[in-house]
């Protein structure tokens, strides 16, 4: 178990200097919801959400079947050419 929560912290989103990147925040409650649950690949629900500044985002999830917590980091990237 304990290499799966390694892994989970070296893969995208594990880290602050690891963000999933998005183009709003809009997005980022869906990419959470979506990513599976390190321990038993349930579904993620949305505990906190909040700005870390600079477009950083750092939303506090829990798995629905397991209730393991995590920490994915996100940062919002505008796709406006302007
Ligand atoms: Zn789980």
């Amino acid at each position: 178990m304990r290499d799966r929560e390694k892994l989970a912290a070296l893969s995208s989103g594990g880290a602050a200097e690891r963000p999933i990147t998005v183009t709003s925040s809009a997005v980022i409650e869906v990419r959470a919801g979506a990513l599976p649950c390190v321990q038993c690949e349930g579904e993620y629900r949305v505990v906190a959400h909040d700005n870390a500044g600079a477009g950083l985002r750092k939303v506090s999830v829990a798995c629905r079947l397991c209730g393991t917590p995590r920490i994915l980091w996100f940062r919002i990237v505008s796709d406006d050419p302007n």
